[in-house]
């Protein structure tokens, strides 16, 4: 089912950890996977993080990982920006992460007028930002945003996340971005298959949540893997449209197919 993939691109929360405890036997997978000549990333939608930070979770928890490793769907907006919208300033709602990392990259970050609104998991958001966003979206300004989760699950509860400020704006501005980043989206997985020179027949994503983690492969035409590990039970799976490769009750499971 998976001889032709090269790399597996895996969700980090309910797939490889459950807050802050590494699944049993996702250690296991990375290694089965190597053993049999494939390599691995960890993409997340989470915005709100940089490489650093997820760097420093992994580390704690015992599964250190050098940065190349990480994507985050920022990582995406930043390259898209860069390649397509070069010298275009940009309105960004992100927090210290996300605009240190956009910074870094040399994008033109302004409070004034921009060609573009870029939305982030935005964990420092006022109403002051809020408001001047609003205008710039109904004066016109590009409008993006890095992904489509609606919500960020937490070990208790959960943070409204990037999808439902989504949902405010539409309200307040009468728009909804014309480009969204991050799983499931086509953007996604051109930025991996450049990034890792390979074709889209060589990459499989692995999650646990079905609306992005499988449909961006069912989508775009690559391999997925779905885990129950997390959101989705296999009586929910049983009933959605949209179907993985594979479906294994956590990656250590999965690992068995490979
Ligand atoms: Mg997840």
């Amino acid at each position: 089912m998976f001889e032709n993939i090269k790399y597996f691109i895996i969700d980090m929360d309910g797939t490889f950890y459950l807050g802050d405890n590494i699944i049993d036997g996702s250690k296991e997978f990375i290694k089965q996977l190597r053993d049999k000549g494939k390599d691995f990333f960890f993409f997340t939608n989470n915005s709100s993080h940089n490489a650093e930070e997820c760097l420093l979770k992994l580390d704690k928890i015992g599964f250190p990982v050098p940065e190349e490793k990480i994507i985050i769907s920022s990582h995406v907006a930043i390259d898209y920006i860069n390649k397509h919208r070069k010298g275009k300033t940009v309105y960004l709602l992100g927090n210290d992460n996300f605009k240190s990392d956009c910074e870094k990259a040399g994008i033109n970050l302004t409070d004034n007028n921009p060609d573009i609104v870029v939305l982030g998991f935005d964990t420092s958001l006022t109403y002051e930002k809020i408001n001047k966003a609003a205008n710039f979206i109904a004066d016109g300004a590009e409008y993006m945003a890095t992904h489509p989760d609606k919500n960020c699950p937490l070990a208790k509860g959960f943070m409204p996340d990037t999808g439902s400020m989504i949902e405010m704006f539409f309200a307040s501005a009468g728009r909804r971005p014309e480009i969204i980043f991050g799983k499931p989206y086509g953007y996604t997985v051109d930025y991996v298959t450049d990034m890792l020179r390979c074709q889209r027949s060589e990459i499989c994503f692995v999650g646990d949540r079905i609306e992005t983690d499988i449909a961006v492969g069912a989508y775009n035409g690559t391999a997925s893997a779905l885990v129950f590990s997390g959101v989705t039970s296999p009586e929910k799976y049983k009933k959605s449209t949209i179907k993985a490769t594979a479906a294994a009750e956590n990656l250590k499971a999965l690992g068995q197919l490979l």
